[in-house]
C-alpha cells in the first residue's frame, strides 16, 4: 500500500497538504492509504460521508435476520422456535452493538473512524455466526438452504456498509475459514453438496472483495481530488487578493494608487452626504521636484517620494484617513469627519515635518526639499460631485504654488500662508 511521508504528520498548510494529494494521485496506485494529517482529514470525511450507513445500516442487518422469521415457519416449522429464538438473541445483540459503538465516539476523528469499522464488522461477524448455527441445525433436518444465508453477510459487508478494506480482508477471511469448516466438518453433507458451498461461497466473498476494494478505491481518490481541488481554490484566491491588493496599491510607496484612492474615496463621500458630515482633502505636491531629479538623478528622486510618502502615511492616523500617492509627485489625503480648521492643522504640521525632515534639494527653498498643499472642505449635497470636490482641492493647491511654493492653500477661505523662504513654525 503506499503510504505518504512520515513529514505528513506535520502537515499544517492547505498547499502542503494538497501537494501531498496530488503527489499520491499522481502515483496511480490501486491502494491509497494517508498518515498524518491526510490520515485525521480522510477519517472526518468519511464519517460525514458514511452517517447514515453507521448510523441506520446495522438496523437493517438486525431487521434482515429476523425477516427470514416467515421463512423459518415455512421451511421448517419443526424446528422455526429454537431457529427464532436464534434469530431474537443475535437481533438484540446487534442493537446492543450499535448503541455501544455509537457511545464510543469521540472527538478525535481518527479513534472514531476506527471504532466505527470495528464495530460493523464485528456485527456482521456476529450475523454470520448466527446464521452459521442456524444453517447447522437447518441441515440437522435435511435442509441446506439455509447454509447460503451466509453469503448474504459477506455482500453486506462488503458493499452494502461498505467498510473499509483494510478492516474488510481480516473480516471476511474469518468468516471464510469459519464457512470451510462448518460446512466441511459439521454439516454432514454429501461431497457434491460441501465442493458447491465452497465454490460459491469462495466466488462470492472473493468478488465481494474485489468490488468493496474499488469502491475504497474510488472513495479515496475522490477524496484526494476534493484536498487537490480546495487547494488550489485556496491559492487561486490568495492570488486573486494579493492581485487585487496590487492594482490598488502604488509600487514605490506602497500607498493606495489612484483606483484604490478612487474605490475608498465614493464609499467616504456616500457615508459624508448620508451622515452630512465635512470631507476634508489635501493636495499634496512636491516642489520643484524636476529640478530635484535632475540634479541629483531618477534614483533620488524616488528615495525622496518613499520618504515623503512614509511621513504622509504616518500623519494620517485615524483609521478613516486614506493616504493615497495621486501621481508623479503629488499625494492626496482624504479626511472623513474632518473640517477645515483641522485640516488646516494637519496641513500645516505635514509642511513642517517635511521641512524638518531635512531633504536636501539643491535647488529648493533654503537647499531643502519642500511640500505645497491645497486643502478642500465640504460637507457633500446629493447634487456635489467628487470631480468638482478634487478640483477645489487642485485649485487651492495651484495657488499655494502660484504663491511661491512651501505654502499652503484653502479653499474655504481663500486664504494664504505662505511660509516663503522661512522656516515653518
Ligand atoms: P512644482 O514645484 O511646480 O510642482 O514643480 P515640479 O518640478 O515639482 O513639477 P513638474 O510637474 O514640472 O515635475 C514633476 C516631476 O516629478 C517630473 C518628474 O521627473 C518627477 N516624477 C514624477 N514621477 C516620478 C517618479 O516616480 N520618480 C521620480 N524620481 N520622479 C518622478
Ligand atoms: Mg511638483
Ligand atoms: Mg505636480
Amino acid at each position: 500500500m503506499e503510504n505518504i511521508d512520515k513529514a505528513s504528520a506535520t502537515l499544517k498548510s492547505p498547499d502542503e497538504i494538497g501537494e501531498s494529494a496530488k503527489e499520491i494521485l499522481s502515483k496511480r496506485r490501486f491502494f491509497i492509504s494517508f498518515e498524518g494529517a491526510l490520515a485525521e482529514l480522510f477519517c472526518k470525511y468519511a464519517l460525514a460521508r458514511n452517517r447514515i450507513i453507521n448510523t441506520y445500516y446495522p438496523f437493517l442487518g438486525a431487521l434482515g435476520l429476523l425477516l427470514f422469521i416467515f421463512a423459518d415457519r415455512l421451511i421448517l416449522p419443526q424446528i422455526a422456535d429454537e431457529i427464532i429464538k436464534i434469530r431474537l438473541i443475535g437481533a438484540v445483540f446487534i442493537i446492543f452493538l450499535v448503541f455501544a459503538f455509537a457511545k464510543s465516539s469521540s472527538t478525535n476523528a481518527l479513534r472514531t473512524y476506527r471504532s466505527h469499522q470495528l464495530g460493523l464488522c464485528i456485527g456482521t461477524l456476529m450475523i454470520h455466526f448466527i446464521l452459521l448455527r442456524i444453517g447447522v441445525i437447518a441441515a440437522s433436518q435435511g435442509e441446506y438452504h439455509y447454509q447460503n444465508g451466509t453469503t448474504i453477510a459477506v455482500i453486506f459487508l462488503c458493499n452494502v456498509l461498505r467498510v473499509d478494506f483494510r478492516y474488510i480482508l481480516p473480516t471476511v477471511l474469518i468468516m471464510w475459514i469459519s464457512h470451510i469448516y462448518v460446512t466441511s466438518e459439521l454439516l454432514n453433507a454429501g461431497e457434491s453438496q460441501i465442493i458447491e458451498q465452497l465454490f460459491i461461497y469462495s466466488l462470492i466473498a472473493f468478488i465481494s472483495c474485489l468490488v468493496n476494494a474499488r469502491m475504497e478505491h474510488e472513495v479515496r481518490k475522490t477524496f484526494l481530488q476534493g484536498i487537490v481541488l480546495s487547494a488550489e481554490q485556496e491559492q487561486l484566491e490568495q492570488a486573486k487578493n494579493r492581485l487585487q491588493q496590487l492594482s490598488i496599491s502604488d509600487e514605490l510607496t506602497g500607498l493606495f494608487n489612484r483606483r484604490g484612492f478612487s474605490q475608498f474615496f465614493s464609499q467616504k463621500w456616500s457615508h459624508a452626504i448620508r451622515y452630512q458630515t465635512p470631507l476634508t482633502m489635501l493636495m499634496i505636491d512636491i516642489d520643484y521636484f524636476k529640478q530635484y531629479n535632475d540634479n541629483l538623478g531618477h534614483p533620488e528622486g524616488d528615495e525622496a517620494l518613499r520618504q515623503v510618502a512614509n511621513i504622509l502615511h504616518h500623519r494620517a492616523r485615524r483609521p478613516d484617513d486614506l493616504c493615497a500617492r495621486w501621481g508623479g509627485e503629488e499625494f492626496v489625503m482624504l479626511l472623513p469627519q474632518t473640517n477645515i480648521e483641522a485640516g488646516r492643522q494637519l496641513a500645516e504640521n505635514l509642511r513642517n515635518l517635511i521641512w524638518c525632515e531635512n531633504i536636501f534639494h539643491p535647488r529648493g527653498i533654503e537647499n531643502r526639499l519642500t511640500i505645497s498643499i491645497g486643502i478642500a472642505t465640504l460637507t457633500p449635497k446629493p447634487d456635489d460631485t467628487m470631480t468638482q470636490f478634487l478640483e477645489q482641492a487642485d485649485k487651492a493647491l495651484y495657488k499655494a504654488k502660484a504663491a511661491g511654493r512651501n505654502c499652503i492653500s484653502a479653499n474655504a477661505q481663500e486664504d494664504l500662508e505662505h511660509a516663503g523662504s522661512t522656516k515653518p513654525n
